[in-house]
């Protein structure tokens, strides 16, 4: 099934939250996340804590850390720090949204994972998150399909890939 979903992946709901500068750099293929040490550590974390556990990567898209089957279909997603809690939130939604839409697949119910502090928090795609995250993939789209947004100083930059592009 064609649809506008897509094209979108996890990173960039997730960034959609958190910087939508970084957002176009890396919808542009500006891709440096692998040097950031916050990424290498949060790998590293993911690794140590859920060593047999799978990553799935449905449609080169979206990368789940691992998928329970229960009486739902539960699929989780593993963070470092509760600290971004709204961008880890929209970003198992619309992994929920994306198996619903693409995949027909129903039942399914997110969690998200964060072993350092050993919480688990429930997210459940309600029919009015569907309709906000279909709003957020058209924000997106829009912003991928303008100019650069302009940076703005955010406590997250001195740790972030893109730092010397926005402000060296
Ligand atoms: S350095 Fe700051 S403004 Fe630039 S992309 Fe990263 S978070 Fe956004």
């Amino acid at each position: 099934m064609i649809s506008n979903i897509s094209k979108i992946n996890g990173s960039q709901i997730n960034y959609y939250f958190i910087c939508k500068t970084k957002l176009w750099l890396f919808s542009h293929n500006i891709q440096m996340e692998q040097e950031s040490d916050i990424v290498s550590l949060g790998k590293q974390l993911h690794e140590n804590s859920y060593k047999r556990e799978k990553d799935y990567l449905i449609d080169n898209l979206i990368n789940v850390d691992f998928i329970k089957k229960r009486k739902d279909i539960e699929i989780h997603e593993v963070k470092k720090t509760p600290k971004m809690e709204k961008s880890h939130e929209y970003q198992l939604l619309y992994y929920m949204y994306y198996l619903k839409n693409e995949k027909d697949i129903e039942n399914i119910v997110g969690y998200i994972d964060y072993p350092k502090i050993r919480k688990k928090i429930k997210i459940e795609l309600t029919h009015e998150k569907k309709e906000e995250i279909g709003e957020i993939v058209g924000k997106i789209a829009k912003i991928i399909n303008s100019d650069i947004p302009k940076p703005k100083k955010l406590r997250i930059c001195k740790k972030c890939a893109y730092y010397e592009l926005c402000w060296v």
